[in-house]
């Protein structure tokens, strides 16, 4: 038995617990001789799907050969023991300069990339590292081995497959988990958590569609608190899920008196952390919040946060499409910044990608950022989803990702988080900033280029009245100088001009410029440069000369339509 107690069966390696004592002295010494103890704290990296999928004997074997192959690079340098489940502890006491921990625990995690033969398979592992040190980080072997945790807990919301020296940062983490972590439970019961709501707005006129449910502690000493503070701690301590099943009931109760006032067209989404919707009573918990509301799930969703894609998956797949049965709307929370596979990805029944705010911030100053923003909006529309832009503050911005077909903006712009009376009064009022929505309307804009003026005449006459935006160009040039300066989606050019034939100009712009539907106005046909022309696809349609001003409109109305169709998500 004493052994069971101090030995772990699995990998033959000490069992943590057991080595405290050792640590005690390791520190004891180290403090006598002015040297040092490091902590490394090392996670495998998403263990439970080797459990999840291939079963418990092929993830002890896993974790035998991963022992294996600690032990002989710890050997010579320090101790080696199991903590739990997927989780090890080196601990190496050194004298200044004679060891590098971060170098060391590079090397481990780098090793740890090798793959690990459990016949027949061949697994691929990655482990996140947390170091820290002692007497610089915590004078107890407990204090050590917390603040070793933070930095890897830390590590791993930084993207995994990583090492963390413990910093100033993770102690003021640190700071709030002793110092808050003992109140929170009793906020809960105790009524001192609010929720604040943000609204969502419609990227064509912005009317507001939904409202983000964001928590708040209202501390009676320390004010209020938002939830960087506490969220945390709450998943430290465990109590994340009594937390989560508060906003949850509090959002539904919200909804309620919403819908009473009148607004039933309106959506309030919920943040739920992955400990909360792994747990097998999670549907039984919206169900219930749903039911003693009376809010139809229709008006209810769900964020998950792209990390956790990846995380549990079949257990995180199940849930996710239990909720989408009961008719719940699911949102991926942080899009972008996550590692979530685009596969794995496909297969969740989601309703909107949220791009991360840090995609947004500089859309419309770097061309990069905007090449991003663009392909993830891109990305998300062909998966199916809406996209939703976060943390939207400038109205440059804002012309940026409607012009770009972004379906939903959220952020400062268009207001903070507020209480829940001021968010009832946004609804009443319902648009916001109706301002920056005409002004940066991405107009339909229609390009004529003819070098009779009496034609572009005429065209501009008979368009104008049907609510286009219309450019004239009488030369090539002055197209293309147009064509530069404004957001044209349709183009209808002149065969015979002075300087190129109508098709090679259009050939040209279709290079420059693929998005825009291209067609030909033209006296004379020429089947050859035609059917070349078309073939190219550089142009949409060839239409003749004289025209008939119905079917000419409706033509150009078909253009605007392909264009739109090319470029918003199908619902
Ligand atoms: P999130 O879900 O990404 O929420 C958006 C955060 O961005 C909010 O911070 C919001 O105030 C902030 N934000 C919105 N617009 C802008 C903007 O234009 N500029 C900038 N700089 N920031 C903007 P908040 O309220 O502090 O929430 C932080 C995070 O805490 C949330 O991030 C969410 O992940 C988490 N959280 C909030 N409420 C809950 C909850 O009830 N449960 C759980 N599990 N997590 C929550
Ligand atoms: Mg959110």
């Amino acid at each position: 038995m004493a052994y069971a107690a101090s030995q772990d069966p699995v990998t033959g390696l000490p069992r943590f617990a057991a080595q405290e004592d050792y640590l005690r002295e390791a520190m004891t010494e180290a403090l006598g001789r002015g040297s040092r103890v490091a902590l490394f704290y090392l996670d495998i990296d998403r263990f439970h799907s080797v459990n999840e999928t291939m079963g418990h004997s092929v993830g002890d074997q896993a974790l035998r050969l991963i022992a294996e192959r600690l032990r002989s690079q710890v050997a010579g340098f320090g101790r080696l023991s199991r903590l739990a489940g997927d989780e090890f502890i080196v601990v190496v006491a050194y004298r200044p300069g004679e060891f590098n921990p971060l170098a060391f625990a590079e090397q481990l995690r780098r090793r740890m990339e090798a793959p690990l033969a459990v016949l027949p398979y061949s697994l691929y592992f990655t482990c996140t590292i947390g170091i820290a040190e002692f007497p610089d980080n915590a004078t107890t072997p407990t204090d050590l081995l917390n603040c070793a945790e933070i930095a890897m807990a830390r590590a791993k919301r930084r993207g995994r497959n990583t090492v963390e020296v413990f910093n100033n940062e993770h102690a003021a983490e640190l700071r709030d988990r002793m110092a808050l972590g003992g109140r929170l439970r009793d906020a809960i019961i105790g009524n001192e958590l609010v929720l604040y709501f943000q609204p969502q707005v419609n990227a064509q006129n912005g009317r507001i569609v939904g409202l983000e449910a964001l928590v708040r502690w209202q501390t009676p000493d320390l004010g209020l608190l938002p939830p960087s503070r506490f969220i945390r701690v709450a998943e430290e301590l465990g109590l994340v899920v009594q937390l989560g099943r508060w906003v949850l009931d509090a959002a539904c109760r919200q909804l309620r008196a919403w819908l009473d006032a009148g607004h039933d067209d309106v959506l309030v989404s919920v943040n739920i952390s992955m400990q909360q919707m792994l747990r097998p009573t999670f549907i039984e918990e919206v169900r219930e919040a749903l039911r003693a509301s009376g809010v139809p799930a229709r008006m209810l969703e769900i964020e998950l946060t792209e990390n956790a894609i990846g995380e549990s998956e079949t257990r995180l797949l199940e849930t996710v499409t239990e909720l989408k049965a009961l008719g719940v709307q699911l949102a991926l929370d942080d899009f972008g910044v996550g590692y979530s596979s685009l596969s794995h990805l496909k297969q969740f029944p989601i309703d909107k990608l949220k791009i991360d705010r840090s995609f947004i911030v500089d859309v419309s100053t770097e061309s990069d950022g905007a090449a991003l923003a663009r392909a993830v909006i891109a990305l998300g529309h062909q998966l199916g989803m809406a996209v939703v832009a976060q943390g939207v503050e400038t109205e440059a911005q804002l012309g940026f990702l409607r012009r770009n077909h972004c379906d939903l903006f959220q952020g400062f712009l268009f207001g903070a988080p507020v209480d829940a009376r001021d968010a009832g009064r946004l609804l009443r009022h319902r648009y916001l900033l109706p301002g920056a929505f005409a002004s940066t309307r991405p107009d339909r804009t229609l390009l004529l280029v003819d070098d009779e003026e009496n034609v572009l005449r005429a065209l501009l006459r008979l368009f104008r009245r049907d609510g286009y935006r219309v450019l004239t160009a009488s030369s090539v040039d002055e197209a293309y100088d147009l064509l530069a300066r404004n957001h044209v989606q349709v183009i209808l050019s002149d065969q015979r001009m002075p300087q190129v034939s109508g098709t090679e100009f259009l050939g040209r712009v279709k290079e420059l410029y693929p998005d825009t539907v291209r067609l030909v106005l033209s006296g004379y046909t020429d089947l050859a440069t035609v059917t070349d022309a078309i073939n190219r696809g550089a142009i949409y349609r060839f239409l003749t000369k004289p025209w008939n001003d119905d079917e000419l409109r409706e033509h150009i109305r078909e253009a605007f339509r392909t264009h739109a169709a090319a470029h918003r998500p199908e619902t």
